[in-house]
């Protein structure tokens, strides 16, 4: 399988290194982000912080407009806080169970830094990992149940190729993105076709078996562009209201009861975990801020940590 990837690798930043921090800042910036949007993140970031203690040492503010448009922001606070770990035990952990006890940092990330870092035999489970193992076992259970998972884990477990961890592990990510897809699998090109349950059975379209999606909740709702003077009205989110706190919004309509509601500028759909919201984007005219509302002159944004909404408010309307 590692000889696969050998062949069959995709020439990716964070797969040029063993550095345990870079690969940290990788896996963590790709948990729910794409490969093709983190690429240019991670070149940026690790070039503000090419290691955990210019991290530890950076104000919070900086480090979420660095991750400003990554999304999943408790991402870059734990990041920040396993950066000051790492530098309060004097170095990076050499065993699994002191990187995983690192904050933010789970079963997966955990086992993709002991192994592609330190060459630590430990299986990297993520959901392309396991589809391939769900398919390649035949395991027709739902893999969303605990029961199934633990079972899939322990068969990745034993996949493994004890000497290569690190290549093995980052080989069966790659066969789940680009060939054991979750549609349109490309058997014929697959390392294990000669030893997958679910191809022999032909039901390789129909695993993993996951129980069904629970329906988003949607939300209609209008943002602001409220300009004067070369500056945008935008409200600062308070350090104890959510996971997005610090963040800069723009205005929603009916926190602006007083304002001339004018055109629409543009409109958007984002999705925050069971919440569809489909963003109604108009220009906006008050008298004065309200209560809460600051003036942020153009030139400053792009230093703000803007929430997602916000950044993509402020797209659709043309800035
Ligand atoms: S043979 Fe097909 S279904 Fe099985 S692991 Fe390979 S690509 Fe996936």
């Amino acid at each position: 399988m590692a000889a696969w990837f050998d062949g069959a690798r995709r020439d990716l930043p964070w797969r040029r290194t063993h550095d345990p921090w870079r690969i940290l800042v990788s896996e963590v910036m790709l948990q729910q982000t794409r490969v093709a949007v983190v690429g240019p993140y991670y070149e940026r970031f690790l070039e503000r912080y090419p290691d955990a203690a210019a991290l530890a040492a950076a104000p919070e503010q900086e480090v979420l407009a660095q991750w400003s448009g990554l999304g999943y922001y408790t991402r870059a606070r734990n990041l920040q806080r396993a950066a000051r770990a790492v530098v309060d035990t004097g170095g990076f952990p050499r065993s699994y169970e002191e990187i995983r006890a690192l904050p933010g940092v789970g079963e997966y990330t955990a086992a993709a830094v002991a192994s592609i870092a330190f060459g630590l035999p430990h299986a990297a489970v993520d959901g392309n990992v396991v589809r391939v193992t769900a398919r390649v076992f035949g395991e027709k259970g739902d893999v969303q149940t605990q029961r199934v998972r633990e079972r899939l884990k322990k068969e990745a477990q034993r996949l493994l190729d004890p000497h290569r961890p690190g290549d093995y592990n980052q080989a069966v990510m790659e066969l789940g993105a680009t060939v054991c897809l979750p549609r349109n699998p490309q058997c014929l090109l697959c390392p294990w076709r000669d030893q997958c349950a679910a191809r022999a059975a032909g039901i390789e379209q129909e695993l993993p078996v996951k129980g069904r999606k629970r329906e988003g909740v949607r939300v209609h709702l209008t943002l602001c562009i409220v300009e004067r003077a070369g500056a945008v009205l935008l409200r600062q989110r308070e350090a104890h209201s959510s996971r997005l706190a610090g963040f800069w919004d723009l205005p929603e309509a009916r926190e602006l009861p007083h304002a001339e509601i004018g055109d629409v500028l543009g409109r958007f759909k984002h999705s925050i975990t069971r919440h569809d919201y489909t963003v109604e984007v108009r220009a906006a005219r008050v008298v004065r801020a309200p209560r809460g509302f600051k003036w942020v002159g153009r030139e400053d944004l792009a230093a703000l940590p803007l929430s997602t909404m916000a950044r993509k408010g402020l797209g659709a309307g043309g800035h």
